[in-house]
C-alpha cells in the first residue's frame, strides 16, 4: 500500500468508481470493505469517527453482496459498497446510543426503514458513527463518548451533529455516510469536512427508526466525498413509507440522472438567487471570497445569477431555537429510566419518580438538558403564544420568503456556515456562538425544502474547507444535484482535482 492522504489503493475511490469495480469484477466487496476497516483501523483511533464498527457484520454483509453478484442478482447500483451509519438511526445488529450515556449499550428491536433499505440494496454497514448527544449540538463535542477530529487539522471540530459521518468520509474511512439534519446537521459537517451533504425535502427519506430529536424537523439523508455518490445514495434510501405518517407519497425526484445531467450540461438557462441576508458582518473573510469565486463559476457556467431578499431568514435562528428544544422536550420524556437503557438508584427504596430524575440526570450531558428546559418553558402555559405560537409564525414567513424566491429563481445559493472550522473547545461554553454555525441552514429546515452542502475551495486565510449551500423548491431534490454536479466539474477543472484529495493532516498517518 502506498501512503497517500487516502491510504491508498480502494479507499481512495468513490462510491462509483468502486461500483463500477465490483460490476466488472475487478475487486470484491470483500476486498473493498477489508481495505476500509484497515483504513479505520489505521486512522481512527485519531479521527474517532467510529462509536461502533462491525468488522464482523461488515464482511459477512460483503460475502452476501458478492454471492448475490456472483448469480446475477446485484441488489443495486451500490451493493457491496460500504458506508458509516449516524448512530442515531437504529440497528438490530449494533448498539444505538445518539451519542448519550442515556442509550449506552442499548440495541434496538427493529432496524430504521434507511437502515432497511440500505441492507436491502446491498450497502455494507462497516458501522455507527460519533455525533452530538441526541443530534443536538454544531461541533461533535456534545458526545457523551468524546469529540470527532476534523480531518483537515485534529485540532478541529468536525461539525455537527453528524460529525462522525463526515470524517469518516473525508478520512477515507468510508465511501458514504447517513446523516440527519434538523437545523444543519447534515450540509454543516459536509462544509467544514470538505465532503457532500443533503437534506432532503422533509418528508422524502423516512423517519421510521430514527431517534426523534424534534420531528418536524428532522430528515436523514446521504453524505458522499462526491454528488453522484450522493444521488446514487438518495435514490436507495429515498421514497414513501407507510411507517412515517409525514413520509411524502410521490415519486423521488430524479436526482442520479439530475446529477448526470449536470456534470455533462452546464447551467444554461438555470437561474441561481444569491440570498442577501446571508453574507456581511459575522462571515469569515476567506468563506466570503470562497463562495463569491463559486458565484462567478455558476455565471461561467451559463447560469443566470441574479441577488434575492429573503428578509425573515434573520429571524430562522430565533424561531428554531424555540420550536427545536419544544418538540426536543417532548420527544425526550420517552427516557424515564423505564423504557430503555439507563436506569440510576432503583434499590428497591426510591419511587419511580426520584428513579426517573436520577436517571435523566445522570443519562442526559448539560446542551440536552439546556434544550429540555428551554422547551419546556416555551411550551408552558402563558409563554406558549408568547414564544412557541410566535415562532411558528416566523417560521410561516420563512416559507413565504422560499415561495416567493421561487417565483424568480429555480435554486437559492449562500455559504453553507459562515466561518471554517473551530477549534475543539474554542464554543464549548459559548452557546450562542454555537448556534451560530447553523445561521444559513435552519431555513430549509423551517421550510422543509431540500439543501445541499457541496465544497467550494480552501479558506484562502486557513487552507481550510468552504462549504456552498444550495435550496431547491420542495420536492425539487434534483435541482440541487443538477447544480451541484455541474459546479463540480467546474470547481475541479479551476482547482486542480478534487479538493477531497488533499487532507493534509492524515498524509502523515
Ligand atoms: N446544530 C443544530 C442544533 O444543535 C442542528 C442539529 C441537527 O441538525 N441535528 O440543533
Amino acid at each position: 500500500m502506498t501512503s497517500t492522504a487516502s491510504g491508498g489503493g480502494l479507499t481512495g475511490l468513490t462510491a462509483s468508481e468502486l461500483a463500477a469495480k465490483l460490476r466488472a469484477g475487478e475487486v470484491s466487496s470483500v476486498e473493498v470493505t477489508q481495505a476500509h476497516l484497515d483504513r479505520i483501523a489505521a486512522v481512527d483511533q485519531d479521527v474517532h469517527a467510529f462509536l461502533h464498527v462491525d468488522a464482523e457484520g461488515a464482511l459477512a454483509a460483503a460475502r452476501k453482496a458478492d454471492d448475490d453478484r456472483a448469480s446475477g442478482q446485484a441488489a443495486s447500483p451500490l451493493a457491496g459498497v460500504p458506508l458509516a451509519l449516524k448512530d442515531v438511526l437504529t440497528t438490530t445488529d449494533m448498539p444505538t446510543t445518539c451519542g448519550s450515556k442515556m442509550l449506552e449499550g442499548w440495541t434496538p428491536p427493529y432496524d430504521a426503514t434507511v437502515t432497511r433499505r440500505l441492507r436491502e440494496a446491498g450497502v455494507v454497514i462497516l458501522g455507527k458513527t460519533n455525533m452530538d448527544e441526541f443530534a443536538m449540538g454544531s461541533s461533535t463535542e456534545n458526545s457523551a463518548y468524546g469529540p470527532t477530529r476534523n480531518p483537515w487539522d485534529l485540532d478541529r471540530i468536525p461539525g455537527g451533529s453528524g460529525g462522525g459521518s463526515s470524517a469518516a468520509l473525508a478520512a477515507f474511512e468510508a465511501p458514504l455516510a447517513i446523516g440527519t439534519d434538523t437545523g444543519g446537521s447534515i450540509r454543516q459537517p459536509g462544509a467544514v469536512t470538505g465532503t457532500v451533504g443533503v437534506k432532503p425535502t422533509y418528508g422524502g427519506v423516512s423517519r421510521y427508526g430514527l431517534v426523534a430529536f424534534s420531528s418536524s424537523l428532522d430528515q436523514p439523508g446521504p453524505c458522499a466525498r462526491t454528488v453522484l455518490d450522493a444521488a446514487l445514495l438518495h435514490e436507495v434510501i429515498a421514497g414513501h413509507d407507510p411507517m412515517d405518517s409525514t413520509s411524502i407519497d410521490q415519486p423521488v425526484p430524479p436526482v442520479v440522472a439530475a446529477a448526470r445531467e449536470g456534470a455533462a450540461g452546464g447551467l444554461a438557462g438555470v437561474r441561481v438567487g444569491v440570498v442577501r441576508e446571508f453574507s456581511g458582518d459575522g462571515y469569515q473573510p476567506g468563506v466570503q471570497r470562497a463562495f463569491d469565486a463559486a458565484v462567478r463559476q455558476l455565471a461561467e457556467l451559463g447560469a443566470e445569477v441574479v441577488e434575492v431578499s429573503c428578509p425573515h431568514f434573520d429571524y430562522a435562528l430565533p424561531a428554531y431555537y424555540l420550536i427545536a428544544p419544544s418538540e426536543c422536550s417532548s420527544n425526550l420524556a420517552r427516557f424515564d429510566a423505564m423504557r430503555y437503557g439507563l436506569r440510576v438508584g432503583d434499590d428497591g427504596t426510591r419511587s419511580a419518580e426520584e428513579v426517573m430524575s436520577l436517571t435523566r440526570e445522570a443519562g442526559f450531558g448539560p446542551e440536552v438538558k439546556r434544550r429540555i428546559m428551554i422547551g419546556t418553558y416555551a411550551l408552558s402555559s402563558g409563554y406558549y403564544d408568547a414564544y412557541y405560537g410566535q415562532a411558528q409564525k416566523v417560521r410561516t414567513l420563512i416559507t413565504r420568503d422560499f415561495t416567493a424566491a421561487f417565483e424568480q429563481v429555480d435554486v437559492l445559493v449562500s455559504p453553507t456556515t459562515p466561518t471554517t472550522a473551530f477549534r475543539i473547545g474554542e464554543r464549548v461554553d459559548d452557546p450562542m456562538a454555537m448556534y451560530l454555525a447553523d445561521l444559513c441552514t435552519i431555513p430549509a429546515n423551517l421550510a422543509g425544502n431540500g439543501a445541499m452542502s457541496i465544497p467550494c475551495g480552501l479558506s484562502d486565510e486557513d487552507g481550510l474547507p468552504v462549504g456552498l449551500q444550495i435550496m431547491a423548491p420542495a420536492m425539487a431534490d434534483d435541482r440541487l444535484y443538477r447544480v451541484g454536479a455541474a459546479y463540480e466539474v467546474a470547481r475541479d477543472a479551476a482547482q486542480g482535482g478534487a479538493l477531497i484529495n488533499r487532507v493534509p493532516t492524515l498524509e502523515a498517518v
